[in-house]
């Protein structure tokens, strides 16, 4: 039995958890994420080591899932958003390899989901799958020969600034306009639902939740996301050909009808070869992001590919 540590850092917790080469997930710790890159670091520090006092297999390997772009190759965050002041710049590896003396492997959180995604057993024996994160953001991750693609500038799979001119004159939070992001993430259904209603802006949750009781607009703003991205995934999927699309993020996962919605959308604008392509929500649930950390512990320093 090979036993890893899987860490899940994100803007309001730090999750972490043993994973045995079965992907069984177990002493599963959330902590709050503390601020700054050196408080952060020594916090999975010491999760990991409190982990390993609890198991008395030795742990082989930590995986770490990040925010931001981060460079996997020197195990460095190399930028962040305004949500994780002071996370640019964190030399991950270096950091817990030196308080730890175990092997560490970092990669961005939507990439590291990707690789915890493909454990679905539906896609048993799928190589190529593009994960589709939809939440506060649109991102995505193209997993390759089952390993996450990076790219020469560590932005491949960063799907949300695909341009989608059909709604307008939106603006996305890269600064630039009409943008996948600016009409599909949570913010934008929510804000589509406001415009239409003349009502103050309200949680996607509330949209949601007025959709269930008949609300036209609250369906329609949701409907329109959804079938947006589908249509966008549908060139996507035609531009890179992979086995599957999975998709997860808070709107995915808060909203039932969302993976229908996307799943119909793109298979009826794909190209004829991709109209029966699997559109999936994993059944690795809240473990997605652990499970893929875990893999990536496997992959990175263990050279195991499975
Ligand atoms: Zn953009």
């Amino acid at each position: 039995m090979s036993t890893v540590a899987a860490v899940d850092i994100g803007g309001t917790k730090i999750a972490a958890a043993l994973v045995d080469d079965t992907g069984a997930v177990r002493d599963r710790i959330r902590v709050d994420t503390p601020a700054g890159a050196t408080a952060i670091l020594c916090v999975v520090a010491e999760l990991v080591a409190g982990l390993r006092d609890r198991t008395p297999e030795p742990i082989q390997a930590v995986g770490v899932a990040a925010p931001g772009v981060v460079d996997t190759e020197a195990g460095v965050v190399r930028s962040a958003t305004g949500t994780m002041p002071g996370w640019a710049g964190a030399p991950v590896r270096a950091e817990l390899t030196g308080r730890l003396g175990l092997p560490v492997a970092v990669a961005n959180d939507v990439r590291t989901a990707a690789l915890g995604a493909v454990r679905d057993p539906r896609l048993a024996g799928c190589r190529d799958v593009l994960h589709v994160s939809v939440g506060t953001g649109v991102g995505g991750a193209l997993i390759r020969d089952g390993l996450p693609v990076t790219g020469p500038h560590a932005v491949t799979g960063e799907i949300g600034h695909l341009l989608v001119p059909s709604f307008g004159a939106l603006a996305c939070g890269c600064g630039r306009r009409d943008h996948l992001e600016a009409v599909a993430a949570g913010p934008a259904i929510a804000a589509a639902y406001a415009r239409a209603t003349s009502q103050p802006v309200r949680p996607l949750t509330e949209v949601a939740a007025r959709m269930r009781t008949g609300d036209i607009d609250a369906a329609t703003a949701v409907r329109s996301a959804a079938q947006l991205l589908g249509r966008a995934l549908a060139g996507l999927v035609a531009a890179v050909d992979v086995d599957a699309v999975t998709l997860g993020g808070g709107v995915v996962h808060g909203i039932d009808e969302f993976a229908d919605l996307v799943r119909d959308a793109l298979h009826a604008e794909a190209l004829p070869p991709l109209r029966s392509l699997p559109v999936l929500v994993p059944q690795t649930g809240p473990d997605t992001p652990l499970l893929g950390a875990a893999r990536l512990a496997r992959t990175t320093t263990q050279g195991i590919r499975t």
